[in-house]
């Protein structure tokens, strides 16, 4: 059987060399059948991350979507148009019309479709509770299956600042129409009385003389409003000393509180009380706060100014009167340009109505805020808080 020793050894080694080529074709295949499906996933991943930002990107359009096939029925909303018409499940395969019932839309997508013109109007979404919004829609390219895409934008805060600016003007032409009025009649009584006595010429020099003053004043203040809402209005920030200043601002008008016989008082805690603040604008808004607190307090009624930083950084400064005090639902208002809570008594006292808008504005530009507290009959406080950075 010496022969067996090399038959079965040439056996086994043919066997193996079979094993082995079927072993490295079936790992080839393997390998070969991985690497395509490597590729074919890696393809797929490619394909849904490109799907996937392109849902992104739709679904978080802040402009409403929709996508409509030539036949009107809807192929595609984003979120911001589902939420635009209050619509709860996905209209796709609906028509536009039982989409948005809407006719205007309805309307202009079906001119779309039909001239392949582009469309765009201003409308309101009745759907949304009369939502202003502008509507853009554009023919899909003729190459595809035709269709239509609108995008829908809301203009909601656009026409709040035009319906804003309307009003800002209407104001101005309003409060420079009464003393311009004035003037040109007491003009003409001067023109044409040449021989009027002395003391009544006089008397109508003091209107003209009140009524010029309160003009340079609305105007002083327009001008101030519009340098604080220019974008470049800058503070020039330097360590004040709060104390000293008030001071100084105290007794400016200490003469008009006694004139008035209000009695005038102010603190500061600690009493150098360094803050940094734009001395001329933070004058401003104490003058501002006291010219107010003084002109609504009565005879026998205190103002009194309190300063002082607070722990965790922040300087506080409150104004406070024994006034009339201001009306809990106009409390929130008297902030806003030319808001007086008694129309009459505001202007007859000089004022613009425009103060403690000004006040807000500073307060802002140093990173504070201002807020009021009143109660009817007692009187009212004015609050200014401004951050202090650390180590400052
Ligand atoms: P005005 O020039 O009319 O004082 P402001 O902007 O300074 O304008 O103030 C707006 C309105 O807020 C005033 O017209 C007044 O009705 C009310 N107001 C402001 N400060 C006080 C106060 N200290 N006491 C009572 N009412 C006040």
């Amino acid at each position: 059987m010496e022969w067996a020793t090399p038959f079965f050894a040439a056996t086994t080694a043919a066997a193996t060399v079979f094993w082995l080529l079927q072993t490295l074709a079936v790992r080839g295949e393997r390998e070969r059948a991985r690497l395509a499906a490597t590729r074919a996933e890696a393809l797929e991943r490619e394909r849904n991350a490109g799907r996937f930002n392109l849902e992104a990107i739709i679904s978080g359009m802040q402009e409403g979507l929709l996508v409509a096939d030539r036949n009107h029925v809807v192929r595609l909303v984003n979120k911001a148009f589902q939420d635009m018409f209050g619509i709860p499940s996905n209209p796709e395969g609906r028509t536009v019309l039982e989409t948005v019932r809407d006719a205007a839309i309805e309307g202009l997508v079906r001119e779309v479709l039909a001239t392949g013109q582009p469309r765009s109007a201003k409308l309101e979404v009745m759907r949304a509770g009369r939502k202003p919004v502008h509507l853009a829609a554009n023919a899909l390219p003729a190459g595809g299956t035709g269709g239509v895409v609108v995008v829908l934008h809301d203009i909601t805060r656009m026409r709040e600042v035009e319906t804003m600016q309307r009003d800002f003007v209407a104001n101005v032409s309003h409060e420079l129409r009464t003393p311009l009025s004035i003037f040109q009649g007491y003009l003409e009584t001067l023109v044409d009385n040449p021989d009027m006595p002395r003391e009544d010429v006089d008397a109508i020099l003091l209107v003209l003389q009140r009524h010029s003053r309160r003009l340079n004043a609305l105007v002083e203040d327009l001008l101030t409003l519009a340098r604080l809402e220019a974008r470049k209005a800058e503070l020039d920030l330097v360590p004040l000393d709060v104390g000293q200043l008030l001071a100084g601002v105290v007794r400016d008008f200490s003469i008009a509180a006694r004139a008035r016989g209000v009695a005038l008082s102010f603190g500061c805690s600690p009493e150098r009380c360094i803050v940094p603040l734009d001395p001329l604008r933070f004058e401003q808004v104490c003058g501002n706060l006291l010219d107010n607190a003084l002109k609504y307090t009565l005879p026998g009624g205190t103002v009194t100014v309190e300063a002082g930083i607070h722990g965790g950084g922040l300087f506080e400064m409150v104004v406070r009167d024994t006034g009339p005090g201001i009306p809990a639902e106009a409390l929130p208002r008297i902030f806003e340009r030319f808001y007086r809570v008694d129309k009459a008594r505001g202007r007859d006292e000089g004022g613009t109505g425009l103060g403690l808008s000004i006040v807000k504005h500073i307060v802002a530009l140093h990173g504070g805020e201002v807020s009021a507290e009143s109660a009817l009959g007692k009187g009212t406080a004015i609050r200014v808080r401004i951050p202090v950075a650390r180590g400052a």
